[in-house]
């Protein structure tokens, strides 16, 4: 791609001013509009002092002010973080601090979050989004060529393997992102696609990226809720969904005896591991879903299985999207063999610099021009990528390599578990052994010995976990994710209670 871009949005509602760039509920935006809004946005920002390059934090529900606030910042070539709403307060600040933020905009919903986040770090400078439309503009020069080097994001990990850490996008890692997934999914005239993951996450952000780019309109969802997915793909000609398995289950169950109309093509699943069931549910609804892998460094998605594929490869999160490459690290250096398990590396124009202010965590993740994802998977004899684990997670008992994602989806499938937690701990004969922790359905009861007996023609002897811990919830980040190194404790306690009661 060449480095200077007429700005995006400027290009888009040059291209297409009357095609509908989002709709918020009531409020439906054209190009046009958006542009203006955004622009509008952006001289009112300026007034309040923010420059080229500076960090923005963005502590905002989604929305169509989101929307243009993510544009009025690339008017004003400054930097945006993302916050994630359900952090807390010390979480935030965390993130504030790392990244040098000095504005933070913020609204109502998220009042009074931004104010606990200020009682920490008096020096930000709070801005609330609903106030800016009693703001005066100022005068001042809107970027009008984007520069594909230049940063265009600071967005922080889920921090579900240790501390987050804010990962710099720039927009050429955006464009290609872009690029990459049209090219794999293609773009139909009518294309609508429903934003339900928040937009402070990268699933999200991208479909702001993705809008502009193609000309496409955005539905957002303030809030995830299945029946009003549901329904937007029912009677809103809804093309194109981004989901994590969670949701998709849950859509699932709300939708019945009822089928998606034909215009509904995607139904993209990533974030996470997904259960086979799951996977099989949907095929058998005909509903199609396209697995996905990615993560905050490569800009969303970088490996999806292509739509002839769905069921051929069930299970498999596809090949990598153009321009992007994978290779698996073999145990003896060198690519590993096919069908062989090892650290999954990545490059690609997608994918991300570095980590900001963190030398010392991007030299450990850029091997020579690859980013290692810390996750494990192998690739089949066609090129097909699996996803097996996090690294950081593998459980090594009696020099076999256990997978805690695969003990989980086995239990899932028992149709009394509702959630299913597993992680290993030091055991003297085999060095690690799983355990398991598990949330039944409501009314369900199951014993040990039972999940037990279920296990035992589904997984290998090694790989049943050593206890089973019966519990109310499990540990998750902020995003939702199992967060498996809180398990022990919950065991620990879990084993109390029994004990007292
Ligand atoms: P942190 O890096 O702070 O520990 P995180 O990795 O959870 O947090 P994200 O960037 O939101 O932060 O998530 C990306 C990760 O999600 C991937 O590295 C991978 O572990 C997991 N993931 C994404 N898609 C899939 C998938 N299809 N199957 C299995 N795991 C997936
Ligand atoms: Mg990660």
């Amino acid at each position: 791609m060449q480095n200077q871009m007429q700005h995006w949005l400027d290009k888009r509602a040059a291209l297409t001013p009357d095609r509908l760039a989002l709709i918020d509920g009531k409020e439906e935006l054209t190009f046009r509009e958006l542009r203006e809004r955004s622009q509008r946005t952006a001289r009112k920002l300026s007034g309040l002092g923010i420059r080229q390059g500076a960090v923005v934090g963005l502590l905002c529900t989604s929305s169509a002010d989101f929307v243009a606030l993510v544009h009025a910042l690339t008017y004003l070539g400054a930097i945006l973080m993302p916050l994630n709403t359900r952090l807390t307060a010390h979480e935030l600040s965390f993130q504030i601090e790392d990244a040098a933020c000095m504005h933070l905009i913020y609204d109502e919903a998220n009042g009074q979050l931004a104010e606990e986040v200020l009682g920490r770090l008096p020096q930000l400078l709070l801005i609330q989004a609903e106030g800016l439309s009693e703001l005066q503009e100022t005068e001042c020069s809107l970027t009008a060529y984007i520069d594909a080097e230049a940063v265009q994001s600071i967005m922080y990990t889920s921090g579900t393997t240790g501390a987050p850490k804010g990962v710099m996008l720039t927009y050429g890692n955006h464009w290609s992102s872009a690029v990459g997934s049209v090219l794999n999914l293609g773009l139909s005239s009518t294309e609508r696609w429903l934003a339900a993951v928040p937009l402070f996450h990268i699933s999200g952000l991208s479909i702001i990226w993705r809008s502009v780019i193609y000309g496409m309109t955005i539905i957002i969802h303030r809030k995830f809720d299945p029946a009003n997915a549901n329904r937007a793909i029912l009677e809103q000609g809804v093309t194109i969904m981004s989901v994590v398995s969670n949701m998709l289950a849950r859509m699932l169950e709300d939708l019945g005896g009822r089928t998606y109309p034909p215009e509904f093509r995607c139904m993209l699943l990533g974030g996470g591991p997904a259960p086979r069931p799951l996977l099989e549910s949907c095929a058998a609804k005909g509903i199609p879903v396209y697995q996905t892998y990615g993560m905050t460094e490569t800009a969303s998605q970088i490996v999806t299985l292509p739509p002839e594929y769905a069921l051929s490869k069930l299970g498999s999160v596809g090949k990598p999207l153009f321009q992007a490459e994978i290779r698996i690290a073999g145990e003896r250096g060198g690519d590993a063999l096919p069908g062989e398990a090892g650290e999954i590396l990545v490059r690609g124009p997608n994918v991300t610099k570095g980590y900001w202010n963190r030398p010392q965590a991007t030299a450990e993740a850029m091997k020579g021009g690859w980013l290692a994802t810390g996750d494990i998977g192998y690739l089949d004899e066609d090129g097909f990528l699996y996803v097996l684990d996090r690294r950081k997670d593998l459980i090594i008992s009696g020099g076999e390599n256990v997978y805690p994602a695969e003990i989980e989806a086995a239990l899932l499938q028992h149709p009394a578990v509702k959630e299913a937690g597993v992680t290993g701990v030091a055991d003297e004969r085999w060095g690690q052994v799983p355990i398991a922790c598990v949330v039944l359905r409501e009314d369900a009861q199951l014993s040990e010995e039972e999940l037990r007996e279920y296990l035992k023609d589904k997984l290998a002897r090694y790989k049943i976990p050593a206890r089973f811990y019966f519990v109310n919830m499990l540990p998750r980040n902020a995003s939702g994710k199992l967060l498996r190194r809180e398990l022990p404790a919950l065991a620990v306690q879990a084993e109390q209670a029994a004990e007292q009661s």
